[in-house]
């Protein structure tokens, strides 16, 4: 499913390709997503210029010029993927192509999404902050407000899980499963442990950690394990980096011991019992 990083990654690629190139025509061949995509969508959006990707917690979203912003979700399938002019990609099932633009160059852009589950909405730059989607979400991991009294005040008196708590998108935007394990290993904190049970201390290294290990996924454009790619059609190879997601009975690489798996709220996780307190 992809994260944050993933979806950093794309918005990254898609803010040095396509800004400034107009939509010259838009196609919805399946509106059936999560929600369907409005029957108009095609036609508001042909003839607009994109001004700026930007990103808000899992979402994409694509200023064009005027007042519009088309906001993505890619749901646990979904790829949107820049491909210039004459270029084919694969490792797409063609019948899962589900959106397509065509720019003034030649290049498209291109929704992809076996499983259907993704957004995709338009809707005015106005609207944006009031959205049920996005009003609701905490602070980006990046910013200031993302401190470490800020995550100490919001773990005090909580009887969940902290892994739950680092996944819960009012608490902090856009960590998922994979990024909330590898966090609290490097933190040195179980996933299992009640929030309002870790120290200070530990508090504070989760804070610290959680935009490294982000940053570092950013970096390497993200993780894949089935079906996402980037906007380029590549896998993301933070994969390569994992040091605790999905090693159940591989040894810890700092203390031999074999990582454990353990279900938290639904969710697989993963940890080593030795150096996770
Ligand atoms: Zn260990």
């Amino acid at each position: 499913m992809p994260e944050l990083p993933e979806v950093e990654s794309l918005r990254r690629i898609l803010a040095r390709e396509v800004v400034g190139r107009r939509v010259v025509s838009a196609v919805v061949k399946e509106a059936r997503l999560r929600r369907a995509i409005a029957p108009d969508l095609a036609a508001r959006i042909t003839g607009c210029a994109i001004a700026r990707v930007a990103r808000r917690a899992k979402y994409l979203l694509i200023e064009f010029d005027g007042d519009s912003v088309l906001m993505v979700h890619l749901g646990m399938s979904g790829s949107l993927t820049y491909r210039p002019h004459g270029v084919a990609l694969s490792g797409f099932d063609p019948r899962h192509d589900h959106v397509s633009f065509t720019l003034d160059d030649g290049s498209m852009l291109v929704y992809n999404d076996p499983r259907r589950f993704g957004l995709m909405k338009l809707l005015p730059r106005a609207e944006l902050a009031s959205i049920a989607e996005l009003a609701a979400i905490g602070p980006e991991p990046f910013g200031k407000e993302f401190s470490a009294e800020y995550l100490w005040q919001v773990t005090r008196g909580r009887a969940g899980a902290i892994k739950n708590l680092l996944m819960d998108q009012k608490i902090v935007a856009g960590v998922g499963n994979i990024y909330a394990s590898e966090i609290l290993f490097r933190a040195g904190v179980r996933p299992t442990r009640r929030a309002g049970r870790v120290t200070r201390a530990e508090v504070g290294r989760v804070a610290t950690i959680t935009p490294q290990v982000l940053r570092e996924a950013i970096g390497s454009g993200g993780t894949t394990f089935r079906s996402y790619r980037d906007a380029r059609g590549q896998p993301g190879r933070f994969v390569e980096r994992l040091r605790v997601y999905d090693r159940t009975g591989k040894p810890c690489l700092v203390c031999a011991t074999p990582i454990r798996a353990v279900v938290v709220g639904q969710r697989s996780s993963f940890f080593c019992p030795r150096c996770q307190k």
